[in-house]
């Protein structure tokens, strides 16, 4: 469905990403672990559109994306460094990609009511982003890419400037809304737990390429390489 055929990226004489193939079902939850630098954001910045590869393709559905403007793609995101509009309010920042895409009125507003009691931030609908904490921003961002129900999503640590508690509780409701829609996401995190608890597969990253993509299950009992089973291994 989505399909990543060797993708190199070089920033000047640093490879990012050295050579990763990588084929994501459609409705799979799929998610990229591994460790600092190895990585996993360059490749969803690819699939975003943010940076084009020094090498490689990427189809959505059989056709390339790397022609397609990253407006026009298709995927929602929630990134570490992802801003929101600092000149709008959350909810019209939440609003934003149904009011681009010509959605009526009182759909947006229902939707903005739904995506702020899911992230807990009634309430909030009225604050500039300058107005809330980091995690509530990231929160907001999330409501954001969750509002206007795209065919795939992209995560990078969406969940990491949050308190436990909240974070489990995003963490199901992100389940939840896997199971219930038909998105493809493709998910970043440094944690196991929440990897395992998550995802459909995971790929695990090194040095710019994958080591080993399975279930959790999969790469618990047969791990490809050593430094699969050290890190899949490795519980903190
Ligand atoms: P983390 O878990 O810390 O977020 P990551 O797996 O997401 O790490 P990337 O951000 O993809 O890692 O970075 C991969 C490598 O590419 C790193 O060595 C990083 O320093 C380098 N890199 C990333 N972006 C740039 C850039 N714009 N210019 C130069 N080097 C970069
Ligand atoms: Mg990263």
């Amino acid at each position: 469905f989505l399909q990543i055929q060797g993708i190199r990226k070089e920033y000047g004489p640093v490879v990012a990403v050295h050579d990763v193939n990588l084929d994501v079902r459609r409705g799979e939850f799929l998610t990229f672990l591994g460790p600092s630098g190895s990585g996993k954001s360059t490749t969803l910045y690819i699939l975003a559109g943010f940076e084009n590869p020094t090498k490689g393709d990427i189809k959505l559905a059989g056709t390339t994306l790397l022609s397609t403007p990253s407006h026009q793609r298709n995927i929602g995101m929630v990134f570490q460094r992802y801003t929101l509009f600092p000149h709008l309010t959350v909810a019209e920042n939440i609003g934003f990609p149904l009011k681009v895409r010509r959605k009526p009125r009182a759909e947006i507003d229902a939707r903005v009511r739904e995506m702020l009691r899911l992230v807990r931030l009634e309430g909030f609908e009225d604050r500039k982003p300058v107005q809330m904490s980091g995690g509530q921003q990231q929160r907001v961002a999330l409501a954001r890419a969750l509002a206007y129900d795209p065919p795939v999503l992209l995560m990078d640590e969406p969940l990491s400037a949050l308190d436990k508690k909240l974070r489990e509780e995003i963490q199901y409701e992100i389940r939840r809304i896997h199971q219930q829609t038909e998105v493809t996401i493709l998910y970043v995190t440094h944690d196991q737990e929440e990897a395992l608890r998550l995802s459909d597969r995971i790929a695990v990253f090194s040095k710019g390429v994958i080591d080993q993509i399975g279930t959790g299950p999969e790469l618990y009992a047969n791990p490809a390489t050593r430094f699969v089973a050290e890190f899949i291994g490795d519980s903190n």
